[in-house]
């Protein structure tokens, strides 16, 4: 079967980033070959469609690191060393059964390209400035070390069709002090909004892999950073979704993700 005849691609990222939304079958057929395989989009999540139908035992198929969030929006995944990890509302960790769904995943097959280490302890916008010095344009992020402080925020479970806007609302923010972990995420370009969080998403997980949560501020205190560069993003999108359809603003992923 021809890709072609499905394949819709977004011109406005098609020049630096490719993004191919797929009719499920292909979608997951091509991301097999690398990249970055997304389940939904951001916009899907805005309108409310916070039911997924992908199993985690399927969506660890295309990848072994990554964020996302599950069914109702209960809790923030992280996917780190092919594990996939929810923290809860108060950001207590535990594992994530094979047979539970996603409605929005970014996951890849992390193989890092670029290493460095920061040593000096850096506040949020240090840190950011510096992974801005040396990121492609569109990552993978994996961050290990010591972090002075932690800014996070978890989500629990929404009734079906609550909008993101009115899910962050709900949110609760907690602070983790000087802990040992892990930052997961990406790095994705102004002008994948709607698919996207712009700039960087990233999720956290203790080294005991106890607490973690959705990254709204860190301050990191010695820390080895690889980055995997990436050009391919398969989408695959639920029924009733398509790319280009009315985004989110800026300001509401702005509101909702920090
Ligand atoms: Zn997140």
């Amino acid at each position: 079967m021809s890709a072609a005849a499905h394949e819709v691609i977004d011109h406005r990222l098609a020049h630096a980033l490719h993004v191919a939304s797929l009719p499920r079958d292909q979608a997951r057929a091509e991301a097999r070959r690398g990249g970055l395989f997304q389940v939904s989009t951001v916009d899907a999540l805005f309108a409310g469609d916070l039911e997924g139908d992908l199993t985690f035992a399927e969506l660890a198929e295309h990848g072994d690191l990554g964020l996302g969030t599950l069914d109702g929006l209960d809790g923030e995944m992280i996917a780190l060393d092919g594990r996939f990890l929810r923290a809860d509302v108060d950001g207590r960790v535990t594992d994530v059964p094979a047979q539970a769904r996603t409605p929005f995943a970014v996951v890849t097959r992390f193989r890092a390209a670029l290493e460095f280490t920061l040593q000096a302890p850096l506040d949020h916008d240090g840190f950011l400035a510096e992974l801005d010095r040396r990121a492609p344009p569109t990552c993978a992020l994996r961050v290990d070390g010591r972090f002075d402080r932690l800014r996070l925020r978890s989500v629990a479970r929404q009734p079906p069709h609550t909008s993101l806007a009115d899910a962050a609302r709900a949110q609760h923010v907690f602070e983790l002090d000087d802990v040992e972990g892990t930052l997961v995420g990406f790095r994705f370009p102004d002008y994948a909004q709607g698919l996207e969080v712009p700039g960087y998403h990233l999720h956290f997980v203790d080294a005991a892999r106890e607490r973690g949560g959705h990254v709204l501020e860190c301050r990191p205190a010695g820390v080895r950073v690889r980055l995997d560069p990436e050009s391919d993003l398969h989408v695959e999108l639920p029924p009733g979704i398509e790319l280009g359809e009315a985004g989110a603003s800026a300001e509401q992923i702005r509101e909702v993700e920090g």
